[in-house]
């Protein structure tokens, strides 16, 4: 299957890398010149478990020299989105699927203003990935991906086991749903109660459990988000305050992607997941001050890095 990727950063290298490796003709595009310039000379690096491996791949900064690909995948943070859903709509053409993995909501939501629903598919993935420099990566750690098509149809379902499959084909653990936004949300609420807390306070996942007080932050942050998403008619697991408290002690050595983004003074992925939140609670007349106040502090770091 010829395959694109918009946004080959840490994640969308790896999942390009590993669509290449099982005989895929893979196209990363990426706007860093020299990320582009190592992978077209020496591969891309995949750095896994202390061993380093080289994997040949395709890499552009000028999408137009792709063509058409049957599926695009979107991997750029979701502040990137709106610019990124323009490119992977020019790709996939007139039938192509675009996929969105990243985190947040709306990413999904941005591409399907500019490709038919029927034709987005969004989920989640539990894989992890570092850039370690220009052509290099860490694949950090492996789980479950969910995907499902956007505008949950019978035939949307069929079309998300069908691309569920050639993830499979190609080692990454794939399972269609009929439903993505419950996984998202489900993803959305880990984010919501661990990174805006760490990314804030300077602390790594597991030091959330520390304090009496930072687990109740937490948790505050994590019940606000589940009353909005009920609100929403989405059906979120019940004992997701404990699940949320489970992934901080399980990734306890961690620096959260949003604490590394602030640790780098790179703008983050805020406005995708607490501040999500408070905008659908507007929405539904439901009130959030504990994720208002995460998104006015992270929004104010931003501003004066
Ligand atoms: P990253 O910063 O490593 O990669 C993003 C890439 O997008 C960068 O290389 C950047 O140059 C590129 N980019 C930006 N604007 C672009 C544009 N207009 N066109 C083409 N390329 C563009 O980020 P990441 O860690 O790979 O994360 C990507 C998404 O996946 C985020 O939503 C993140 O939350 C999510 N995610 C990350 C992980 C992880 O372990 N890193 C795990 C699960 C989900």
């Amino acid at each position: 299957m010829k395959i694109a990727v918009v946004g080959a950063g840490a994640m969308g290298s790896l999942f390009g890398a590993l669509l290449a490796e099982a005989g895929n003709e893979v196209w990363l595009n990426d706007v860093w010149a020299e990320h582009v310039n190592a992978i077209n000379q020496n591969g891309l690096e995949i750095e896994r478990e202390g061993k380093v491996r080289k994997v040949k791949v395709h890499a552009v900064r000028d999408a137009g020299k792709i063509g058409d690909a049957e599926l695009v995948i979107v991997f750029v943070k979701s502040t990137q989105t709106g610019e990124a859903a323009q490119i992977a709509g020019d790709l996939a053409g007139m039938g192509g699927m675009v996929l969105t993995l990243q985190n947040g909501m709306g990413n999904a939501d941005t591409i399907a203003e500019v490709v038919e629903p029927a034709r987005v598919l969004a989920g989640t993935t539990s894989h992890g990935a570092t850039l370690l420099g220009p052509g290099s990566i860490r694949h950090a750690g492996t789980g479950p991906t969910t995907i499902g098509v956007w505008n949950r149809t019978k035939e949307g379902f069929d079309r998300a086991v069908r691309f569920a499959q050639l993830f499979n084909g190609a080692g990454i653990a794939c399972e269609a749903v009929e439903d993505a936004r419950v996984p998202i949300w489900n993803k959305l609420l880990i984010n919501v109660g661990i990174n805006a807390i760490t990314a804030l306070t300077a602390i790594k996942n597991g030091e959330i459990l520390d304090l009496e007080v930072t687990r109740n932050l937490s948790c505050a942050a994590v019940e606000e988000a589940m009353v909005v998403a009920r609100g929403r008619g989405i059906s979120v697991t019940e004992d997701m305050v404990e699940h949320v408290l489970a992934v901080a002690k399980a990734t306890a050595a961690n620096r959260s992607s949003m604490g590394q983004d602030v640790d780098n003074g790179r703008q983050t992925e805020i406005r995708a997941i607490n501040g999500f939140i408070v905008r659908e609670g507007r929405d539904l007349g439901l009130k959030t001050p504990v994720n208002w106040t995460l998104t006015a502090l992270i929004e104010t770091l931003e501003k004066h890095y």
